[in-house]
């Protein structure tokens, strides 16, 4: 094995102390505590690990964490009129409703709801726009992390060629945005993409986004590249991500793991837009590059 593992949990635990630390400026210079309320809708197994681990990380940042636990039977109107409450909290800088949402309720009804200025998970269409025009919004938690990773291994990624695998609203596309902000140049596959080893092939990064267990081959890659796996497919021999890793670690530059790469940095990242939205809604300023 020659590619250097990329340590996401040890990435994530120091933005989480960052955000630990202006978590205390901001409640001393805001008189209050930044607050994250997090909306579940039945009984979910794996959302309910999901919000639980949201809530502690938190409450351990030194926030405030309001969890809304609604009946499977709630309905969009009910949804819809607890987020209208959310945004009106003066105690609440951040709105996360977990998906999936059950069949009856519209996601796009809900969350087109949310605050754009309290949309910390970033998967508004305002902050979509912002984050493709260029404007300051928030960012979707995941693609985010990744970008941290990535320029934590690379320093400036202008130039590099970059290939993003999988175009979600969630993870893909706003990934290639974020890698087009930063100069690399970007190729956004998909499941209609022909030749998707050639293209991975000639790519400096690889984002993998597509959700089938390894994925990614080894021989795909381009000697040294950087791969970021962002996949969590459950198998029978545990969790394992999109990138097959043991090809893969033979002939990257670098990689991250599964698990212990991008998934610690995806809660790191809500915890850090939710510290940035207090800071916008109560109006304390916050240093550019701050966090
Ligand atoms: P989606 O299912 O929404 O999107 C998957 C994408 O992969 C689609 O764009 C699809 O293409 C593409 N795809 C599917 N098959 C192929 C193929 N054969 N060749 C090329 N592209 C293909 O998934 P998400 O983006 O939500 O998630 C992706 C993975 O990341 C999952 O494993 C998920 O569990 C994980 N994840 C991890 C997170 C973390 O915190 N670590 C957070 C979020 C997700 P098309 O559009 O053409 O259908």
């Amino acid at each position: 094995m020659t590619a250097r593992i990329i340590d996401g949990k040890a990435a994530a635990a120091r933005l989480r102390e960052r955000v630990s630390e202006l978590a205390a400026s901001f409640w001393t210079s805001a008189g209050r505590q930044a607050g994250l309320a997090v909306v579940l809708v039945g009984d979910d197994p794996a959302s309910n690990v999901y919000v639980r681990s949201k809530g502690k990380a938190t409450i351990a940042a030194g926030m405030a964490s309001f969890e809304h636990r609604l009946p499977e039977s709630t309905t969009e109107d009910e949804l819809i009129a607890l987020v209208d409450a959310l945004n009106e909290s003066e105690a609440v800088d951040g709105i996360l409703v977990q998906l999936p949402l059950p069949a009856h309720i519209r996601e796009a009804a809900v969350l087109t709801r949310i605050s754009p200025d309290k949309d910390v998970d970033g998967f508004h269409p305002v902050n979509a726009g912002r984050l493709a025009t260029g404007l300051h919004g928030f960012v979707p938690c995941t693609p985010l992390g990744c970008l941290m990773l990535l320029e934590q291994e690379l320093g400036d990624l202008a130039g590099l060629d970059a290939v993003v695998i999988g175009r979600s609203n969630i993870v893909g596309k706003p990934m290639a945005a974020l890698l087009t902000a930063r100069s690399a140049t970007v190729t956004l596959a998909h499941s209609k993409t022909r030749d998707l080893s050639g293209h991975v092939r000639r790519a400096d990064i690889v984002v993998a986004a597509v959700g089938r267990p390894r994925f990614v081959k080894g021989e795909w890659l381009k000697p040294g590249a950087t791969v970021i796996d962002v996949g969590i497919n459950r198998t029978p021999e545990g969790l394992v991500g999109d990138v097959d890793f043991d090809g893969a670690a033979s002939i990257a530059g670098a990689i991250t793991p599964v698990p212990g790469g991008v998934g610690p940095m995806t809660i790191a990242c809500l915890l850090r837009n939710t510290i940035v939205a207090a800071h916008r809604n109560a109006g304390v300023p916050l240093e550019k590059g701050a966090i």
